[in-house]
């Protein structure tokens, strides 16, 4: 995929019926909603560009009932 920047283009808008989509429930307690919440990824000095210890924010959103993040938002490459 391209990915240099650009102008935002128009996209068609598609329609999409809710009646197509799935509501995507917590796997541990079934819950409907979930809340926005964030990974936090540090980033060490010695692999840093700026040689700077750097935080970088993964924004997943987790169970608003029991807090667990869903299997498929889960950041890959956990090492
Ligand atoms: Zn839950």
């Amino acid at each position: 995929m391209n990915m240099k920047p650009k102008k935002p283009i128009k996209q068609p808008q598609k329609q999409v019926n809710i009646e197509d989509t799935e509501s995507l429930v917590c796997d541990d307690c079934g819950n409907y909603t979930f809340i926005k919440s964030y990974f936090i990824r540090r980033l060490s000095p010695l692999m840093s560009p700026t040689g700077q210890e750097a935080m970088i924010p993964i924004e997943v959103f987790s169970c608003g009932n029991c807090g667990k993040v869903p299997d498929k938002m889960m950041p890959k490459n956990d090492s």
